[in-house]
């Protein structure tokens, strides 16, 4: 049973309907790490609490100012528009993000006595994520499993897939794609133009399933 990494996001809302029709589905952990689009976190536990999946939001925001200069939660950096290719792309990297949210998922996996953790990055963040790399996720795997007096697992099934796979296996799993949160920005609606919001409309474009999500931009 996993513990899953959960933003709300289009990827951890599909790993969430994947681990949960597989009977892995053990509990979420959300974070508020003071990033710009924190509304994600409505549509997190919008999808929890349809799947009756039980939640935790972990409050990050104390620490938020020791990652600055990134566009994601420094008020001072625009997020950029363009693909995720584009070198102004880097400065969405939230310093080693993905190592603290799964070392704060492993003790409270710890805790509540199961031994997963799983998150969802997929093939198509290598280029600009460090940390969704496969190298990262074997390295971290073998140490979750020497953290504890248990071995502890890194989940990490779409590794390999692209978000374009990810979305054919959620309309496969019956996602409510409207219940999903990726624009960097945060507006009221999905910019259209920003990193997330062009590779979220490539991959449905890609995978041939209709794109519910309402653009700002016509
Ligand atoms: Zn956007």
């Amino acid at each position: 049973m996993a513990l899953i990494v959960y933003s709300g996001g289009l990827d951890s809302t599909v790993l969430l309907h994947y681990l949960k029709a597989n009977g892995k589905a053990f509990a979420a952990l959300m974070f508020d790490y003071g990033q710009k689009h924190k509304k994600e976190l409505e549509f997190a536990v919008a999808n929890c609490k349809k799947l009756g999946v039980p939640y935790d939001i972990a409050n990050l925001t104390s620490i938020t100012s020791l990652f600055g200069g990134n566009s994601l939660t420094d008020a001072g950096v625009d997020v950029p528009e363009g693909g995720y290719k584009d070198e102004n792309m880097m400065s969405t990297v939230v310093p080693n993000r993905n190592m603290i949210m799964i070392s704060i998922a492993a003790a409270r996996a710890i805790s509540l006595g199961t031994d997963e953790v799983a998150y969802a990055a997929h093939s198509g963040d290598h280029a600009i994520y460090p940390d969704c790399r496969p190298e990262f996720a074997d390295a971290l795997d073998g140490v979750l499993r020497l953290c504890h007096y248990w071995p502890v697992k890194l989940c990490r099934p779409f590794v390999n897939m692209t978000k374009a796979d990810i979305v054919k296996l959620g309309d496969q799993l019956g996602v409510d794609f409207s219940l999903t949160w990726s624009c960097y920005k945060g507006g009221h609606l999905h910019c259209g133009k920003c990193g997330t919001c062009v590779e979220r409309k490539e991959a449905f474009a890609l995978a041939g399933v209709a794109d519910p999500t309402v653009y700002e931009e016509h």
